[in-house]
């Protein structure tokens, strides 16, 4: 495994990509810890892997709960080697002119707090033992940290602002630590929106369809949450990324080289 001996600590690891990423993880060597808000998912966590996962409920919007998992996190597994910063919420592409002014206001606050100010906390919460362990920060971003239209206002607006987090936070904890981004397109996961919005048991293909994804993306296929994992193993791999810092992956099949008449040039091949 391109990960042995190493201390990783997923934020939303209880489903979706993050539960991808404690598989990936631990196939490739790693110890993995996870801030979960939902007490089920970290049951669940819990019963799959036995003490292999530690599962530490919290809400990455809590400073306490952010250091508490990094505590614990070093507690059981005696350093800390990777922060992923991966939990966030959606807007299901809720509009500026079809959402009201309380709604926006409100979502607003819901959405930052977590997608945001979870990912600043989380990486001021490792951040010290990342400079002992001379390790790297990974956080999850979107096709819309890039693009319009992979969400509404706010959710386009809070992946665009984890880039800026990402290339100062570079900068700032350089040499010592390396950190990046993976954004990810369309996959099937329990993603969903804010309680303000009326969303929170609203999923991400509630509103998406499997169809709609594939058909438009250059390279035509409907990603699995897994299929993502390989970028993340990378930037965290000590042998494989000895240079890449302030790097965003476009993990979105292709959707930067979307033709203007044709999704993809090469269908008849
Ligand atoms: P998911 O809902 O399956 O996973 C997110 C996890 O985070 C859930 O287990 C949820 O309980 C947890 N969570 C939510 N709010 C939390 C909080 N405040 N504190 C702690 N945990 C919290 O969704 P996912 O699609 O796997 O999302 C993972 C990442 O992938 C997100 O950053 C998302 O923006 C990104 N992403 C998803 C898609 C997609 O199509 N699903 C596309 C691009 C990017």
């Amino acid at each position: 495994g391109w990960l042995q001996n190493e201390v990783a600590l997923i934020t939303g690891g209880g489903s979706g990509l993050g539960l991808a990423l404690v598989e990936r993880f631990l196939k490739e060597g790693a110890s993995v810890a996870v801030l979960e808000r939902s007490a089920e998912k970290c049951a669940d966590l819990e019963q799959k892997f036995g003490g292999k996962v530690l599962a530490v409920q919290g809400d990455v919007c809590s400073a306490a709960d952010n250091q508490n998992a990094v505590k614990a996190t070093v507690a059981r597994f005696g350093k800390l080697d990777c922060f992923i910063g991966n939990a966030a919420v959606w807007d299901h592409g809720a509009r500026l002119i079809n959402t009201s002014m309380e709604q926006l206001d409100k979502g607003f606050d819901e959405l930052f707090a977590i997608n945001v100010k979870g990912y600043l906390l989380g990486a001021k919460a490792a951040a010290d033992e990342l400079v002992k362990s001379c390790g790297s920060m990974i956080f999850t971003l979107s096709n819309s940290a890039f693009y319009a239209e992979g969400g509404g206002p706010l959710y386009t607006a809070s992946k665009h602002a984890a880039v800026g987090l990402i290339r100062e936070l570079a900068f700032e904890l350089a040499p010592k630590v390396r950190v990046n981004g993976v954004g990810p397109c369309g996959m099937k996961t329990d993603l969903r929106g804010p309680q303000a919005l009326g969303q929170q048991d609203t999923r991400i293909m509630d509103s998406r369809s499997p169809e709609a994804i594939k058909a438009i993306l250059p390279l035509q296929f409907f990603p699995e949450p897994e299929e993502f994992t390989g970028p993340f193993v990378l930037l965290a791999s000590r042998q494989n990324n000895q240079t890449l810092t302030g790097v965003m992956i476009n993990a979105d099949a292709g959707l930067g080289v979307r033709g203007i008449r044709n999704v993809a040039g090469g269908l008849e091949l």
